[in-house]
């Protein structure tokens, strides 16, 4: 079963399949944003089953939003 692939655009490397983009990247990726996309996975995490779908949906909607910007950051770095 192989890794799936770096989602910034650009990059050859897989990922783990845990990590949101391969290490090289994510190494390029600034503290704030790092933290800000552990923060928003924690809580997608947290109301995955639990929670309304609104609630759901709008866990979702951060991180992916916060997964763009880290994914920004780490094409233009
Ligand atoms: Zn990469």
């Amino acid at each position: 079963m192989g890794n799936p692939s770096c989602p910034v655009p650009g990059c050859p490397r897989t990922r783990n399949r845990n990590h949101m983009m391969c290490r090289e990247c994510w190494s390029r990726v600034s503290k704030d944003t790092q933290s800000a996309v552990y923060k928003a996975w924690r809580t997608y995490s947290r109301v995955a089953d639990t929670a309304s779908d609104a609630a759901h949906r709008e866990a979702h909607d951060i991180y992916f939003a916060i997964r763009e910007r880290a994914i920004r950051e780490a094409e233009a770095a």
